[in-house]
C-alpha cells in the first residue's frame, strides 16, 4: 500500500517535467529554428575553469547574441512588440498551458538542451515580490526534472515588461552541485530556525543567500524580509536588483538569491581589444558564464571573470546589513 502512494506520488511529481520534455520533442518537429539552434548546441564549446577553488564554466554560444546585447531601456522595450506576449509568438511557437495564468514555452535560443520559458499570460511587469509565490510552486512542478530562474526587469530580463522565469535541466549550473562547499565547516555562514536553513554565500567570487525549506510559508516569509531589507538600500521605484535560481528535490526547496548592484559590468561597453559581450543573468551568477563572441571566449581570462563578478554582485557593506537582517529575524 505504501508503496503504491509512493508510486503515484513520483507519477505526479513528474507530470510536469514529462509534459514540458515532450513539448520539446513536438516542437523539434514543427519548428525548424528551433530545433536547429538545439541541433546547434552539439558545436557549442565550453571550457571548465577554477577561481580560487570554484569551478566556473565558460560556454560560447552564437544565438543568444540577441539576448545578451538586448537593449532593455524603457524607450526601446515600450516601442517594441512584446516578443512574449501570446499574439505575437511565431506561428510555430506551441505552448503548454500551466494552471490558470502562465504558459509554458520552449526557448528557440538555448543556453540548454532543454530550456523553457515560463511566461504569465498577461503582459506585466518582472516583479518577483508579488511572484515569488508562483516561482516556489512551479519549481516545485518542474523540480522532478528542472531547475527555475528568475532575472529582474533591471539585471538580465531581456523582456523587463513581461512576467516570466526560465527553466532548464537540474545540476548543470555549477552552484547547484556546489552547495556541500558553499556551507563552512564551522557553521558560521548558516543560521537555522524553524525548518528554514539559510547560508550566506561568500568567499564565492560573488555574494548571495541561499535559502532551504520544506515549508513554503517560511520561504516566503524569509523572502519578504530579504526584499524588503534590499529595497531599503536600492533605488526607489525601481525593483531591487535580484536573480533567483529555485530547485525542488526530495519535498524542499533550495532558492539560491542573488544581489546585484549593476546590470552590465565595463568590459561590456568597452571598445575594441578591451571589450567582452557579456551581460548576467541568473545563469551566470550561478557559475555558468554565457559569450555569444567566439573572441571573447578565447581571450577571458580567470583575472576578468573575478573582476566582472565584484562589479555586478552587492557590495561587500550591502550584503553585510542584508545578512544581518537576516540575523536579527532568525538568530535565537
Ligand atoms: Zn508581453
Amino acid at each position: 500500500m505504501i508503496l503504491n502512494n509512493h508510486k503515484e506520488k513520483s507519477a505526479d511529481l513528474s507530470l510536469w517535467a514529462l509534459a514540458a520534455q515532450k513539448l520539446m520533442e513536438e516542437q523539434k518537429q514543427t519548428w525548424s529554428l528551433l530545433k536547429n539552434n538545439y541541433d546547434g548546441l552539439a558545436g557549442v564549446v565550453v571550457r571548465d575553469l577554477e577561481i580560487d577553488g570554484i569551478n566556473i564554466v565558460i560556454q560560447n554560444n552564437p544565438v543568444r547574441i540577441i539576448s545578451t546585447s538586448a537593449d532593455v531601456s524603457d524607450a526601446t522595450i515600450n516601442k517594441r512588440p512584446c516578443f512574449l506576449c501570446l499574439n505575437n509568438l511565431p506561428a510555430e511557437q506551441k505552448a503548454l498551458e500551466y494552471g490558470k495564468h502562465y504558459l509554458i514555452l520552449c526557448n528557440p535560443y538555448p543556453i540548454f538542451e532543454e530550456h523553457f520559458t515560463i511566461v504569465h499570460k498577461k503582459h506585466i511587469p518582472q516583479n518577483i515580490t508579488a511572484n515569488f509565490d508562483d516561482m516556489l510552486d512551479i519549481s516545485e512542478k518542474l523540480g522532478f526534472r528542472f531547475s527555475l530562474f528568475y532575472n529582474g526587469p533591471r539585471c538580465g530580463a531581456s523582456a523587463p515588461d513581461h512576467l516570466h522565469f526560465q527553466a532548464a535541466s537540474k545540476r548543470i549550473l555549477p552552484i547547484e552541485n556546489d552547495v556541500l562547499q558553499l556551507k563552512k565547516s564551522d557553521e558560521k555562514n548558516i543560521i537555522r530556525s524553524d525548518g528554514l536553513e539559510i547560508t550566506f554565500i561568500e568567499e564565492y567570487l560573488r555574494f548571495g543567500f541561499l535559502l532551504e525549506s520544506d515549508s513554503k510559508s517560511e520561504l516566503l516569509q524569509a523572502f519578504k524580509l530579504f526584499i524588503r531589507s534590499f529595497k531599503n538600500i536600492s533605488k526607489p521605484d525601481e525593483e531591487p536588483m535580484v536573480n533567483i535560481i529555485s530547485l525542488f528535490e526530495k519535498e524542499r526547496w533550495q532558492v539560491f538569491i542573488f544581489p546585484r548592484r549593476l546590470h552590465r559590468p565595463k568590459q561590456y561597453f568597452a571598445k575594441g581589444e578591451n571589450q567582452i559581450v557579456i551581460s548576467p543573468a541568473a545563469v551566470d551568477m550561478g557559475g555558468l558564464i554565457v559569450l555569444p563572441r567566439q573572441e571573447d571566449y578565447e581571450k577571458i581570462k580567470s583575472t576578468d571573470i573575478t573582476d566582472i563578478y565584484s562589479q555586478v554582485t552587492i557590495t561587500k557593506e550591502y550584503f553585510e546589513y542584508l545578512k544581518n537582517k537576516f540575523v536579527a529575524a532568525y538568530k535565537a
